[in-house]
């Protein structure tokens, strides 16, 4: 069993701080790494040590597989933690960690490529006993092939590709006329982005929610879920608020999809935190994708469950097992996560920039990850998120009202942020009812006029 003495973490931003808090609780020592864009950032002023492993751009620096291991190597770093994003479901990466004889506070590399290919991902869940989307067995590689599957799905259809993320080389077709001229635009998009042209078929669902179940596994054969989380408001298909449970599903239904997922979990000797995404529909799950690593969202399960994920992370990684079984997982109240963008909360452009003045909301249920401060200059070069406002209550309604209390009192001058959206979010109706399916932020942005 590897023990683990000393963690390099591979991020930035509020994930890096994540990690950095859960060794220090640990009492494990750490180093941050950074590019020097990153130099200021809090990550790297509250670490013990760090090591700047090159220019801004992501790919000289965070991306930079060469610069982490020798980053290890230097400061004697036996884990790397690699945070979500970056390098966290990069295979490649934790077969050379392993070779280097570091371990990867993570899955297995095979685990990793499995669910990195989506048709080997859906093939995968499916004789696991998962439920999935009804839709092309493997690629669809012909003209003849697309009108055929699609006939037998029946339309609408949606074309995706297998290397797809972000929701990129994805289209819809509604009928057989414009059906081939999707799967040929989907191609080349997929081509283009991702340089694999490979695309798959699957029925295209209206109104769903998106439900996603935590997993954890000590990859031994023991695996655990840790219930669901809600993450239909979406932008662009990038998750803009989140909550845990989900406003649609009834104890019976979420501890029925979580044993389903705990199960197959249990079948591939899965290793570490997961997450197994899928649309809901009509009372029916259909499995979209696995993540195998540490969401952003997962806060949310943290407040309901009181189990610490990354110490949970740590802990397996070490060869601990899991610190709980599935009998002493209890859910408690209810959680709903903000994610706090450094972005005009209606046009979304990106407002890097320098933060003039910050305040922090704070008091019962209240938790704030973000490595934001006075002072701090955001740069332009990363992903807009500077923080996640996570609120927890004992029921939705108290969480709801502490939502907008926390609102009312986050200060961040200097740049725009997308707080003032959710402010008008909080106060919906439709959001007070749980109303809402993957859909409904895009129609509301599209038709509200901003307060
Ligand atoms: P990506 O990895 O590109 O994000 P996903 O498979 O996770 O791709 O899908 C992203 C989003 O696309 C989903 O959250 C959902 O909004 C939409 N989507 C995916 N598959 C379907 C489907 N079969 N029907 C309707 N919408 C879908």
């Amino acid at each position: 069993m590897p023990m683990i003495s000393k963690i390099l973490i591979a991020n930035r931003g509020e994930i890096a701080l994540r990690v950095l808090r859960a060794c220090k609780e640990l009492g494990i020592a750490c180093v941050v790494v950074h590019s020097t864009a990153d130099a200021d950032a809090m990550h790297v002023r509250l670490a013990d040590e760090s090591v700047c492993i090159g220019p801004p751009s992501s790919r000289e620096s965070y991306l930079n597989i060469h610069q982490i291991v020798a980053a290890c190597e230097i400061t004697g770093a036996d884990a790397v933690h690699p945070g979500y994003g970056f390098l966290s479901e990069n295979a490649k990466f934790a077969d050379i960690l392993e070779a280097h004889g570091i371990t990867f506070i993570g899955p297995t590399a095979d685990h990793i490529r499995i669910m990195g290919d989506k048709i080997t991902a859906k093939t995968t869940a499916l004789e696991l006993g998962i439920p999935v989307v009804p839709g092309s067995d493997g690629e669809v590689k012909t003209e003849e092939d697309a009108l055929k599957t699609a006939a037998e799905i029946g339309y609408p259809v949606l074309i995706k590709a297998t290397a797809g993320g972000g929701g990129r080389g994805m289209k819809v077709a509604k009928s057989e006329a414009d059906v081939i001229e999707a799967w040929s635009t989907a191609r080349t998009e997929a081509a283009a982005a991702f340089g694999n042209d490979a695309v798959y078929m699957e029925k295209y669902l209206g109104k769903p929610r998106h439900i996603e179940i935590q997993v954890f596994g000590d990859g031994e054969g023991n695996a655990i879920h840790l219930g669901e989380r809600d993450c239909s408001l979406q932008r662009r298909h990038q998750k803009v608020w989140e909550e845990a449970n989900s406003p649609a599903l009834n104890v019976e239904q979420r501890m029925k999809i979580g044993q389903v997922c705990a199960d197959a979990m249990k079948k591939l000797k899965y290793r570490g935190a997961g997450t197994i995404e899928f649309l809901y529909e009509n009372g029916e799950f259909y499995f979209i994708e696995m993540n195998t690593r540490l969401q952003v969202e997962h806060p949310i399960t943290e407040a309901i469950t009181g189990i610490d994920l990354v110490h949970e992370q740590i802990r397996v990684a070490s060869g601990g097992g899991l610190s709980v079984t599935q009998d002493e997982v209890h859910f408690s109240g209810h959680a709903i996560e903000c994610r706090i963008n450094a972005e005009h909360a209606r046009t979304f452009v990106p407002s890097p920039g320098t933060i003039t003045h910050f305040h922090a909301p704070g008091g019962l249920g209240v938790r704030i990850d973000s490595g934001a401060y006075q002072g701090y200059k955001i740069p332009p070069y990363y992903d807009s998120l500077i923080g996640k406002l996570i609120v927890h209550g004992r029921t939705r309604v108290e969480c709801m009202m502490r939502l907008r209390r926390a609102l009312d009192e986050f200060v961040v001058d200097g740049i725009n942020t997308t707080l003032p959206l959710f402010q008008d979010l909080v106060s919906n109706q439709d959001i007070a009812n749980g109303d809402y399916d993957i859909h409904w932020l895009e129609d509301y942005l599209a038709n509200t006029p901003a307060a």
